[in-house]
């Protein structure tokens, strides 16, 4: 079975989760990293870099290396590289590719459906291009969802006593700031705001500059007008910053960074927690407004809170930290990773969505029945199940299909409803049955029966089906509580792993009786339009291999309900009658391209 992952596709770094054994677990890059920079480079012979290796030459080749797609999502924003310009949904794929391949490396398997997380304020374009983007890199999208919904529900998993939580969060190119309640069985956002321009890049810019204009004040010589040198002092001053998370103070050294009169110039400098507090205390406060926005839009104080949750990289800054506590009174959760809870979250709602038990007990209670979980079908000619709804389709649902009757003159048909994803309707559960009487009688396959699936938002089903002539109408209504248990969900789902041979042989063989049909039918036809231009012998020969065939195929009829049922039990064994419709094809042969002629 493919694996499903969560996919935090970051501004500046992108990171992947899945649930193996009942726990979410980080999924690391094929470099080892359990984070990968989102970022694409194209080189100068053509070749497409992904994550790291993009990253790690951004500073020799910054025209063709492109970060921070994510800003551009759902616009019209072209990168031009080579005359051909790319989308932000084609570039976006390219690391959601190297995120799949590397989590198939990881997971050795094949990986198609996952959970993508986008920021709480992006629009439906933006959400639709996220999706794109998805489909582009070859992943099945289950589900965009909110990131700090994501992070919620990575912590509501340890923590999942009903509360309104706050989640802060502070990125490399975007601040946003949620509350969210977490109730017994539902996660929603009260109220959501940020800025989408207060990120970590600009913690970064202020180290930098600081980094240029001392060394301009030393040396004499400016560097801004050197895209390599900018890029080796942006990236030293990120460097430093992050350093400066855990420690006082950092040495920044960059060798041979510009070229002076008397020859090369080094950067050699002492950064200090308390400068760099000082060069970025206006961005630190600046995410005071949303954070006091989204509490009064959620109509609650901060001492409502049940805990704040810090996530993003930046929030490892501690004047970022200290800022927290004093606008919300609370000591920030340690209890989660900053930088993963949002995979993680993904993770858990990717498993959840995909039909496969989590092991996640509180994952699932926390979750609303918002998809159906499994496909449901009814019973069709030859025990076959014909799927109405696929599983995993978001609720409500409303779906018709028209069938017929399998015998001629039949006034009623049974209609059985069946959940599970095996093709042969004995291999599912049947979670409802009941019968459409007072249909016309006709020949088979005339009378003309509609039968709807309606779903509503609370997961309730309604199957009716009615008789489009005569306008007779039955329905019934199966609520949640018929249907399977997180278990059978799962073992129906392995079953359909572990008999997808079986079931195919079984298909095939219901195949071999359809074409037996309709060799007969054709074989009917051909004789009575041939007629006397055909020999005495040659139409007896033709009618006795017919005949034959036509007895094999009753001994097994089908049909909708217990007479399919039973005929299923058979219908593995249908050498007989492959043999026998061979023969009468041999022998109609002639009689048939009469027939064609006329
Ligand atoms: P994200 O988009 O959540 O991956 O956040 C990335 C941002 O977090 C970048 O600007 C990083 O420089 C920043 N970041 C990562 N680790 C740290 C750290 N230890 N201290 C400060 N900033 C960090």
């Amino acid at each position: 079975m493919a694996a499903t992952i969560g996919i935090d596709l970051g501004t500046t770094n992108s990171c992947v989760a899945t649930v193996e054994g009942g726990r979410p677990v980080i999924i690391p890059n094929a470099e080892g990293e359990r984070t990968t920079p989102s970022v694409v480079a194209f080189s100068k012979d053509g070749e497409r870099l992904t994550g790291g290796v993009a990253c790690r030459q951004a500073a020799v080749n910054p025209d063709r290396t492109i970060t921070s797609v994510k800003r551009h999502m759902g616009s019209d924003w072209r990168a031009n590289i080579d005359g051909r310009a790319f989308t932000p949904q084609e570039l976006s794929a390219m690391i959601l590719r190297k995120l799949r391949r590397d989590a198939e490396a990881f997971l050795n398997q094949e990986v198609t459906d996952a959970v993508i997380t986008v920021p709480a304020y992006f629009s439906d374009s933006q959400r639709q291009a996220t999706k794109d983007a998805g489909k582009i890199a070859g992943l099945n999208v289950l589900r965009i969802i909110n990131e700090p919904t994501s992070a919620a529900l990575a912590y509501g998993l340890d923590n999942g006593m009903p509360q309104k939580v706050m989640v802060y969060d502070l990125g490399g190119g975007t601040f946003d700031v949620s509350i969210i309640e977490i109730g017994d069985d539902v996660i929603e956002v009260l109220a959501t705001s940020g800025d989408n321009h207060l990120g970590g890049d600009d913690f970064d810019e202020r180290v930098a500059n600081h980094l240029i204009d001392a060394f301009a004040r030393e040396h004499g010589v400016g560097l801004r007008r050197s895209p390599q040198a900018l890029q080796r002092v942006r990236e030293a001053a990120e460097q430093a910053k992050k350093e400066l998370s855990s420690m006082d103070s950092t040495q920044v050294n960059l060798p041979f960074l510009a070229q002076g009169s008397q020859g090369p110039l080094h950067l050699d400098m002492t950064l200090t927690r308390a400068t760099f507090n000082d060069l970025t205390r206006d961005l630190v406060e600046r995410t005071t407004g949303p954070v006091q926005t989204a509490l009064n839009d959620a109509g609650i104080a901060a001492s409502e809170l049940g805990c704040v949750l810090l996530v993003g990289g930046s929030t490892r800054i501690p004047a970022v930290q200290e800022h927290v506590r004093k606008l919300t009174g609370k000591e920030p959760s340690a209890s989660i990773n900053p930088d993963e809870c949002v995979a993680t979250g993904a993770a858990i709602q990717a498993a959840t969505l995909s039909g496969a038990s989590t092991g996640l007990v509180k994952a699932n209670s926390l979750l609303l029945l918002d998809v159906t979980p499994l496909s449901l079908s009814i019973e069709t000619v030859g025990g076959v199940a014909t799927r109405l709804v696929e599983r995993n389709t978001t609720l409500p649902v409303h779906y018709s299909q028209v069938f017929s009757t399998a015998a001629a003159f039949q006034t009623s048909v049974e209609v059985r409803v069946l959940q599970g994803e095996r093709p042969m309707a004995k291999d599912n559960k049947a979670i409802g049955t009941f019968r459409l009487k007072g249909i016309k009688r006709a020949p088979a396959g005339v009378p003309q029966i509609e039968v709807t699936f309606d779903i509503d938002a609370n997961g309730i089903l309604t199957v009716s089906a009615k008789d489009l002539d005569t306008g007779k109408q039955q329905s019934i209504t199966i609520d949640d509580s018929d249907r399977m248990s997180d278990e059978e969900v799962e073992r129906a789902i392995r079953d359909a792993e572990l008999y997808a041979s079986q079931d195919e042989e079984r298909r095939s063989a219901l195949a071999a009786r359809e074409e037996a049909q309709r060799l007969l039918n054709e074989v009917d036809q051909a004789l009575a339009a041939a007629g006397k231009q055909l020999e005495k012998d040659e139409k007896k020969r033709v009618k006795a291999d017919a005949d034959e065939l036509r007895r094999l195929l009753a001994k097994h009829p089908g049909g909708f309900g217990k007479k399919a049922r039973e005929a299923q039990e058979q219908v593995e064994d249908v050498t007989g009658i492959k043999a026998a419709a061979d023969k009468l094809r041999a022998s109609s042969e002639h009689v048939r391209e009469l027939a064609a002629q006329r």
